[in-house]
């Protein structure tokens, strides 16, 4: 265990900044946090979380993904991708950290998504504890700990001073980076904001929610329940809910002609939307009920279905802040069975 002071902060990011590019939260021009590339005078953001997750790191919003020129019968491919550097964000809450545990399920397997597979190689992750988990916070209902969060060093903030742990190879090169500005860590600090945090976890709204009545070999239990149409007759279909989800990875694959050559790009996607699965004989799931159905279901049975009971949801909360008609996964678990 290590320690930082706070006085140290700005040298300790100008250290990691001086060898590759740090990403930290920065509160933006409204005072929602976002990430963003640390430079001197760049202020670490105090909200709980971003707005956006962090799985921009891995899986943007959209990338390029190769370039060819066709002529007559001959097509000339061009991978122009250049290796990613490293890289190091720091602050990445246990909700998102747990979201590349998902993401890795899905990218990591065969076929090995190699876009996603050499971001992953590159990036180096500090985590921060949660000091003060919002009441629209679930991570436990996924056996998530925010007051002990993965990644390659865990970080809790601590009166005066960061305590850093190193949790991988990775984790200990970067402390090692910075050994001069850190000092001997205190176990005792972080016992004591843990329970700080593990208090107020269990006095928040959400600290009962139970997973009973989803999971595991439902499928044909939840499919037809009537309740998926009055769950989702106001959903707008606007993919806010899965734009701000950190596990949420579907996409699209488009080629764009330039003038000059193809380029293939690919860009989010979300099964909310009505385009989502069109094919030539037409859509798979026409209507917002099946599509609202789809969302639910892969995070709450068909993901664990396949995936030893881990549910596709971290409980992070952003889809119970941001959708526009109040409709998130927490109430979708409330009538399909989950108690709180
Ligand atoms: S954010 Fe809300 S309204 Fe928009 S697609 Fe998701 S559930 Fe529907
Ligand atoms: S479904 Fe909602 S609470 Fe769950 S991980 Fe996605 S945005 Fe967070």
């Amino acid at each position: 265990m290590k320690k930082l002071s706070f006085a140290k902060l700005n040298e300790f990011f100008a250290a990691i900044a001086a060898k590759e590019a740090l990403y930290l939260p920065v509160n933006n021009n409204v005072g929602k946090a976002e990430f963003k590339q640390w430079s001197e005078g760049v202020e670490l953001s105090h909200a709980l979380n971003t707005v956006r997750s962090a799985k921009d790191f891995f899986f943007p919003q959209t990338e390029n993904l190769m370039k060819f020129k066709m002529e007559g019968k001959s097509i000339e491919v061009s991978d122009d991708r250049a290796e990613c550097e490293d890289f190091v964000v720091f602050g990445v809450r246990a909700c998102d950290a747990a979201s590349f545990k998902i993401l890795d399920s899905v990218y990591l397997v065969d076929p090995i998504d190699t876009y996603y597979k050499n971001r992953r190689e590159h990036g180096t992750i500090i985590t921060l504890a949660c000091g003060k988990p919002a009441e629209t916070c679930f991570c436990g209902t996924f056996g998530i700990d925010a007051a002990d969060p993965a990644g390659d060093v865990t970080a809790w903030e601590t009166p005066g001073a960061y305590m850093l742990r190193a949790n991988t190879e990775k984790g200990e090169a970067l402390l090692a980076l910075v050994a001069d500005l850190l000092e001997e860590g205190c176990e005792k600090a972080v016992a004591e904001a843990q329970a700080k945090t593990r208090e107020i976890l269990s006095k928040l709204p959400l600290a009962g929610l139970s997973t009973e009545g989803v999971g595991v070999g439902m499928t044909k239990e939840l499919f037809d329940r009537p309740e998926w149409k009055t769950l989702s007759e106001s959903c707008l279909g606007c993919g806010t809910c899965t734009f701000v989800c950190p596990t949420c990875q579907c996409y699209d694959v488009r080629d764009f002609d330039t003038g000059n050559g193809i380029k293939r790009f690919r860009c989010w996607d979300s099964c909310m939307y009505s385009d989502f699965t069109l094919m030539a004989h037409g859509n798979s799931r026409n209507s917002q009920v099946e599509r609202f159905r789809q969302r639910f279901m892969h995070k709450l049975v068909y993901y664990p279905d396949r995936n030893n009971g881990t549910f596709g949801c971290v409980g992070c909360g952003r889809c119970l802040a941001r959708c526009p008609i109040s409709m998130n996964i927490v109430k979708v678990m409330k009538t399909l069975g989950g108690k709180n």
